[in-house]
């Protein structure tokens, strides 16, 4: 399936992605063809830690196939108004045993808004798990498998966790959680669409904005 519009998850150093896309350094996810800057999505905000963040996805086209991809930074989730840092804590305060009405009120966010959040994430627990595990073991010759924590969040979280410690020690660099989350997930980590059925967890980019390897 080909949509005509895909999202590939970029760092948020806005200046590394046009290096990269200048240099042709950033690669279509469906042919492996080289992406060339494409304009701008439009321009939202974000809610993070210290209010409202404007951000302006850079657009890119691919020249083998011509299919136009989202760049999205690492910081944003697709259809979410917060950040993937705030999305984040309230998930692994769920895994630890509070409810959404807690954790909207630590948070500052609406009731319905977190309730959102726990229920997609909610619904696709063990296929979390499943990707992250699977990554976790990818990452690392010696992986650190995350021990069961007898609770389907805290396996799911635990997973995610792992994961970015595993790319953190890997490539020598802090990996933050939630940003590796938004990268496997292309953004879709509350979205319609991820984890794909089969199996394959799909391209995807880690966070990265030095020199090291990708997936
Ligand atoms: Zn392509």
């Amino acid at each position: 399936m080909v949509r005509r519009h895909q999202m590939l998850t970029v760092g948020v150093d806005g200046v590394a992605v046009e290096r990269r896309l200048a240099a042709g350094g950033l690669s279509c996810p469906g042919c492996a063809g080289v992406l060339a800057g494409w304009g701008y999505a439009r321009e939202r905000g974000v809610r993070g830690w210290e209010g409202a963040v404007r951000v302006c996805p850079r657009r890119s086209r691919c020249r083998g196939c011509g299919v136009t991809h989202v760049l999205l930074p690492v910081v944003v989730l697709l259809r979410r108004a917060d950040t993937a840092g705030v999305i984040g804590a309230a998930l692994v305060a769920k895994a630890a045993g509070a409810g959404y009405r807690r954790i909207a009120v630590e948070l500052g966010r609406p009731v319905e808004t977190v309730r959102g959040w726990l229920r997609r994430f909610g619904a696709r627990l063990e296929a979390v798990r499943r990707v992250f595990t699977v990554l976790v073991r990818s990452l690392g010759t010696d992986p650190v498998m995350p021990p069961p924590t007898g609770g389907r969040w805290g396996d799911a979280v635990g997973a995610i966790t792992a994961a970015a410690w595993a790319a953190t020690v890997r490539f020598v660099m802090v990996v933050p959680v939630w940003a590796l989350a938004a990268a496997v997930s292309g953004g879709r980590l509350l979205a319609p669409g991820w984890p794909p059925d089969a199996g394959n967890s799909g391209q995807h980019e880690l966070p990265l904005t030095g020199g090291g390897r990708g997936l």
